[in-house]
Parts: C-alpha cells; sequence; structure tokens
C-alpha cells in the first residue's frame, strides 16, 4: 500500500545511494516515508495536538497520583487512566483517519469499543503498578505495562478496522514496535517518579508523544493490505470521517475537563499552604504572631529600612508572677487572661507597632519609626501600662506586671535574632531585679549572661570542693529580746568572686536542678551543727519548691533527725507559698507527714505570693514569716502597718504566731511589738553569722543567764 510510489522508490534509491543499507536504518527511512506520505497533514496535526496535550496533562495526572496518599488517590487515579488511554486511543483512531488508504471501509463498533477499553484499563493498571511504591523497579515495570497497553489498543484497534483486501504484517515492524513502546513506557514513567532535574516532568511527556507515535507509525509502516473486492453491504460500520470529529471533540473535552480537576486542585493546593504558613506565623491562642511570625514581621522592617535617622524599637515582655496565676486559678483562667492581655496590647498598637506572643508568658512589641530614645521609653511606659492595668476573668480581678527588656536598632543589634536576644537578656534583667521595670539592652549584659552561665559550672562542684558554708540568723522574742531560733542561710565562698549572695546563685541552683542537692546538703549540716548548741534553739532550713516535690523528701528528713539526733520538734522548714501552689493538693499531704514526724512548718515570704489568704486556710502551718518588703516601712507608712496588722489579726484568730523579717531599727521593732508581733528576724540583733560565732553567742548567752540565776 503506496500511494506515492514514484517518491517512495526515490527515497529508496536515495538510502541505496547514501549506503543505509543496514536492515534498520532502512526501517526508520520506512517509518519516517509512512509518516510524511501515507497521512493526511489535518488529521495528522489533530493527531498531533491530541496526543500533545494529552501526553501533557496525562503525566502531570501520574505525578499527582504519586503524590497523593489518601483516599483521594483511587479518584486521581481514574482520572489519570480515563485521560491516558483516552489518549492513546483517540490519537490512535485520528492518525488511522489521517491514513490515507481506499481500502479502509469503517470501523466495527464493538471491537473499536474494546479497543478503547483496553486503553483505559491497560494505563490505570499501568499506573497502579508504577505508583505502587515510592522508589521501585514497579516504577519501569508499569511504564512497561503502560507500553504494552497502547500496543494492545493499537492492534485492536487495527482489527476494528474493515479493509477491502488482506492485511499482511512485517513482523519486524510489529517487533520493533512492541519493543519500542516499552522502552518510551518505562522511560516515561521513570522521568515523573525519578526525576532529576525540574525539566524531567516535561522528559516524561515527550517520551509518551514518542512511545505512541514510534508504536503508531512503525506500525503502520509494517503494516499492508492486499486489495480484494469485498462485499461492502456490511452496514453497521461507523465511517472514518465521522468516528474522527467525534473523538477529536470528546477528547478535547475530557482534556479540557482533566486540566480543569488539574488547576483547580493546584489552586486549592496553594490556598491551603498558604493557609496553613499563616498558621504556622500565628499563635492559636491569643491570634497574634508567634515568635516565626514575629521574626517575619521584624526581619520585613530591617529590610525595608532606609532612613537612617530612625530606629525600630523592641521590648521583650516577661509577665510577672504569672506562673502563679496559673497555679492559683488554674491553666483556663491562665489562657484567658493572656488573650485578654494580647488584645490589649494589640488595640493599644498604632501604626508601625506590633504585637507578638513568642511562648509561654513571653510577648514581643514591636515598633518601626522611632525618632528619639525618648520615643522608645514612651513605647515601653504604654506597654507597661497596658499590662499593669487589673484584668477581670470571670470575676476574678487579677492585676500583673511586666518586667520588660529594651534593645533597638540599630545600635543593639542590627539583625532580628540579635534585637530579640538583646531585648531578653533586658527582660531578665529587669525580672531578676524585682519585676515590674523596664530596663534597655547594655553592652555588658552578654558577658552578664555568660558569667551566669559559669557560674552555674562552678556551682555545680562548689560542694564537693568544701566551698559552701552554712550561715545562722538570730530571730528573736519582740519583748524579751531572747534568741528563740535562728534561719540557717546558704553561703558559697567562689574560690575567685569571692563570697557570692544566695539571691545570685539560689535561682541559678533553682534553675539548673542543683538546688535539691544543695538544700539537703543545708539540712543535713545545719541539723547536725544544732544538735552541738549549748541552748536547744530551733533551727529554720529553708526548703525549695523543688525539694518539696521530690519523691521521698519526708523519709530524707526523718534519715537525716535520726542520723543527726536532732529532736524534730527544733526544726522548722520554710516554705514559700510559691512552692506549694503548683500542686496544692500534694503539698498539703507532704505537709501533713512532716508534721507528723514533729517538725515544724513556717510559711517563708508572706505577703509577696498571689493567694495568700486561701492559702493560709488550707495549711496547717506553725509560723508566718511577714516579708521584709511589708516590715521595712512599717513605722513610716500607714499601708504598710494596715498590712502587718491585719496578717497579724489574722493570724491569731487561726492560732499562728507570726514573725516580722527584715527588722533593722528599733523603731521597727517598738511598732511591730505594738502591733502585736512576738518575734523578729533582722540586722537588728545580727546579720547572718557563722556557725563558730553563733555558738560563742548562745554559749555566752547561757552563762549570762546562769550567772544571772
Ligand atoms: P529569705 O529566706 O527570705 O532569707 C532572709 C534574707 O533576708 C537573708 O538573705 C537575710 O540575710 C536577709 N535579711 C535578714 N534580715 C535582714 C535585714 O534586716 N535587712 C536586710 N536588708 N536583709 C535582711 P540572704 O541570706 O542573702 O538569702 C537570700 C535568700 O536566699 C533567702 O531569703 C532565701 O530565699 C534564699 N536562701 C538562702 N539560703 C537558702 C537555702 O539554704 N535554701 C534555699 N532554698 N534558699 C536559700
Ligand atoms: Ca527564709
Ligand atoms: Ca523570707
Amino acid at each position: 500500500m503506496r500511494p506515492y510510489p514514484e517518491l517512495n522508490q526515490s527515497i529508496g534509491t536515495l538510502a541505496t545511494s547514501l549506503r543505509w543499507t543496514e536492515f534498520w536504518g532502512f526501517r526508520l527511512l520506512s517509518v519516517l516515508s509512512c509518516l510524511a506520505l501515507d497521512h493526511d497533514p489535518a488529521f495528522t496535526a489533530l493527531a498531533v495536538i491530541i496526543l500533545a496535550i494529552g501526553s501533557v496533562s496525562t503525566m502531570r495526572l501520574f505525578a499527582r497520583v504519586r503524590r497523593t496518599e489518601n483516599d483521594l488517590k483511587t479518584l486521581w487515579l481514574c482520572l489519570a487512566g480515563i485521560i491516558g488511554g483516552g489518549t492513546v486511543w483517540s490519537t490512535h483512531f485520528v492518525a488511522m483517519i489521517a491514513y490515507e488508504s481506499d481500502l479502509i471501509l469503517g470501523y466495527d463498533p464493538a471491537l473499536t469499543l474494546t479497543s478503547l477499553v483496553i486503553a483505559v484499563v491497560g494505563v490505570s493498571a499501568a499506573f497502579v503498578v508504577a505508583s505502587s511504591r515510592k522508589v521501585s523497579l514497579l516504577i519501569e515495570t508499569g511504564g512497561v505495562i503502560f507500553g504494552l497497553s497502547v500496543a494492545a489498543m493499537h492492534y485492536t484497534g487495527i482489527a476494528a478496522m474493515a479493509v477491502s483486501g488482506l492485511i499482511a504484517w512485517d513482523l519486524s515492524y510489529v517487533i520493533a514496535s512492541v519493543v519500542l513502546v516499552m522502552i518510551f513506557g518505562a522511560l516515561a514513567m521513570s522521568r515523573i517518579a525519578r526525576p532529576v532535574t525540574r525539566f524531567c516532568k516535561y522528559g516524561a511527556s515527550v517520551s509518551m508523544i514518542i512511545c505512541v507515535a514510534a508504536l503508531h507509525y512503525t506500525a503502520m509502516t509494517g503494516m499492508t493490505i492486499e486489495p480484494l473486492i469485498v462485499d461492502t453491504a456490511d452496514s453497521g460500520l461507523i465511517s472514518g470521517q465521522s468516528l474522527g470529529v467525534t473523538i477529536f471533540a470528546v477528547m478535547l473535552l475530557l482534556l479540557l475537563v482533566a486540566s480543569l480537576t488539574y488547576s483547580i486542585d493546584m489552586k486549592n493546593a496553594e490556598h491551603s499552604s498558604r493557609h496553613v504558613k499563616h498558621l504556622s506565623l500565628q499563635d492559636p491562642l491569643t491570634c497574634v504572631p508567634n515568635r516565626r511570625g514575629a521574626e517575619c514581621i521584624l526581619d520585613e522592617m530591617l529590610d525595608m529600612h532606609v532612613d537612617d535617622t530612625s530606629r525600630i524599637a523592641v521590648l521583650a515582655i516577661d509577665l510577672d508572677r504569672f506562673r502563679e496565676v496559673n497555679n492559683a486559678y488554674g491553666q483556663g483562667v491562665g489562657d484567658q487572661l493572656l488573650k485578654a492581655l494580647a488584645q490589649r496590647l494589640v488595640g493599644s498598637c498604632g501604626e508601625g507597632e506590633h504585637i507578638g506572643r513568642i511562648g509561654g508568658d513571653h510577648f514581643i512589641a514591636i515598633k518601626k519609626d522611632v525618632y528619639s530614645r525618648h520615643a522608645a521609653s514612651s513605647f515601653a511606659a504604654r506597654i507597661a501600662a497596658v499590662l499593669d492595668a487589673p484584668t477581670v476573668i470571670g470575676d476574678v480581678p487579677l492585676q500583673l506586671a511586666a518586667s520588660i527588656g529594651s534593645a533597638t536598632f540599630p545600635e543593639d543589634g542590627t539583625t532580628s535574632d540579635k534585637l530579640m536576644e538583646h531585648a531578653a537578656l533586658a527582660a531578665a534583667r529587669a525580672k531578676s531585679e524585682g519585676g515590674g521595670r523596664i530596663v534597655g539592652y547594655e553592652e555588658g549584659m552578654d558577658q552578664r549572661a555568660r558569667e551566669k552561665s559559669l557560674l552555674a559550672r562552678d556551682l555545680a562542684c562548689a560542694q564537693d570542693k568544701g566551698e559552701l558554708e552554712v550561715y545562722y540568723q538570730l530571730q528573736n522574742d519582740t519583748e524579751s529580746r531572747e534568741i528563740t531560733g535562728v534561719e540557717a542561710l546558704l553561703r558559697w565562698h567562689h574560690p575567685v568572686n569571692g563570697m557570692v549572695s544566695p539571691g545570685v546563685f539560689i535561682p541559678i541552683a533553682e534553675e539548673n536542678g542543683m538546688i535539691t542537692k544543695l538544700g539537703d546538703w543545708v539540712l543535713e549540716t545545719a541539723c547536725a551543727e544544732a544538735v552541738g548548741w549549748a541552748k536547744p534553739i530551733n533551727v529554720a532550713v529553708n526548703v525549695a519548691a523543688a525539694q518539696l516535690e521530690e519523691q521521698g523528701f519526708v523519709e530524707r528528713v526523718r534519715d537525716v533527725l535520726a542520723k543527726t539526733g536532732l529532736p524534730p520538734s527544733r526544726l522548722e522548714l520554710e516554705i514559700t507559698e510559691s512552692g506549694i501552689i503548683a500542686d496544692m493538693g500534694a503539698a498539703v499531704q507532704v505537709i501533713r507527714r512532716l508534721k507528723l514526724l514533729g517538725v515544724k512548718i513556717a510559711m517563708d515570704d508572706y505577703g509577696t505570693g498571689y493567694s495568700s489568704l486561701s492559702t493560709l486556710q488550707s495549711f496547717p502551718f506553725d509560723k508566718i514569716k511577714i516579708d521584709r518588703e511589708f516590715v521595712s516601712g512599717v513605722d513610716q507608712s500607714c499601708q504598710s502597718a494596715a498590712i502587718v496588722q491585719a496578717t497579724i489579726i489574722m493570724a491569731e484568730s487561726l492560732d499562728i504566731p507570726v514573725l516580722a523579717e527584715g527588722v533593722e531599727t528599733e523603731a521597727q521593732l517598738n511598732t511591730l511589738r505594738a502591733l502585736g508581733c512576738k518575734q523578729i528576724q533582722g540586722f537588728l540583733f545580727g546579720k547572718p553569722m557563722p556557725m563558730a560565732k553563733l555558738k560563742a553567742l548562745l554559749e555566752n548567752e547561757e552563762t549570762t543567764t546562769a550567772v544571772a540565776a
């Protein structure tokens, strides 16, 4: 079947003259001549359009199938199978119609349909296999199945063709066509599943195009029709032209649907990725930017910063005593408080000002276009005032303060990391100075943070090196001025820095989990030393929250008393409110068991905690120690005197004795005595002293008393 025998012959002659006598060389030339000479250009163009668009769509859908892990995978697989099979099938039939031969009478509908089913089912099966594993030879196996489906569809499609003649095949072309489809099918799948560059997806589409085209033209070159007179009265055949136009229209529609589905999916993915990004930058509780979000805002500000005369202010905000609110009223109230504060902060912000929550009770405030130091400090003062204002959650009135650290671009840092870090260092300083204040970053703060970590390292081995010592501070009766007891206070003799204050190293020990070991040591040392004193006075030992929470603390106290021989009634354990508030129920149990040993329990630093009144009612304390803060102004400020008096009245009604801490003057002592306070502790009677000095003092007192008697 050669419609242009002369031309074909001349190509053959050309091939001979070019010595293309090798078998495959000649075959290739024959395939090319089949494409160029045996096919109608218009229908060939339609087939090429379908194949090109279809291949791109099919391979994208196949990639989508591989990306999908959920139950949508089956749906994407069906769509990919229909579009892939439909592309292969319609390309074949449109190309068949392009194949110009008068001997073709029409197409058998049943077989035509069968070839479509083969294409769709085969291609779907190929995708099932090729997408079953992330990386495996099953990918290429799927590709081979894809190629074989294309071949099966093609030869079934040829069988559907009614011709007035006999079809004969050149077996070598048939084999070549099957080998080619398997190779290019495998290549197409592997380009999607094993991409090496971003262009591989195009490589996959091109491979599919070559797979289908190579099969068609190789197979058609190997096919000849020997004309025969056939009875054409057999209607029921579909004419080539009408089949071609219908297929083309339906296929275009299918491709349109596929590409629409694909773009809806892409838009959805883009939309949800933007949504996820937005969520990942936002704090879910307060709906303000989280740490990353705040960093992004600051980075953007720094990028856009062009005005050299302006600055950017960064405030690190650390709420004071938030943990206590959480513990006293529950996490729900804590969360609501954070929400309310975040809203208030956001509400107070003007243009170019932003608020973020960077974790727990830590917020950040950022302000651009700051033209003077005054503008920066008034921004900080405004934020502090917002946080200082009382908040009512449910019916609980809450008033917090904040430790605020400020850092300014460019003086204190030029990157978001440095600015945030330096503001946080300044906030930590504000907190360590008692909270409720604004501290600006200073260059030495980095250095101090480093020093702190060096101290932590040294503290870890201070006990083993014998650098620790227990000092004692007297507790006296307000009327008789007699010594009633002492408080054991830890001292650290640092080999380089000299005496380090417990106000410095106790918080470090608490942060680093060393406090339980230190506390144990103080307990044992104080008990052991107290046994040998001339006067059997009480010894008070501070107990940190971590010690109280530790398993076996009660047993440890019992063992220390047994080991040292100190009568339990002489030991008083000082507990702060923050030490019991975390788990009230458990703390009550521990305190009850300690009291069963015969040990006394004192509430330390009374007045600085959050829910002092309710705590007093639920805990069986033996003493209340009013904090120094209220005692220092007792003789001058009516307010302090009123607080002290109210505490004493209330304690009396609960039958708990009160001790006033930090008494420095006779005037304070007189006022306290007049208010009904029974015991005092303070510099008036002595600063904390080493054991030897206390021992001598007690011996001296005993001798004086004995002589007087
Ligand atoms: P604290 O338990 O409230 O101890 C009383 C603190 O007030 C002591 O400070 C004491 O020297 C000081 N102080 C007493 N009277 C006066 C006064 O009249 N005026 C002034 N300005 N201060 C006075 P210190 O020894 O520096 O201890 C500070 C804090 O360190 C203690 O406060 C306590 O919380 C902690 N601490 C000390 N030793 C230990 C310990 O062995 N274990 C635990 N967990 N904490 C300890
Ligand atoms: Ca104490
Ligand atoms: Ca105290």
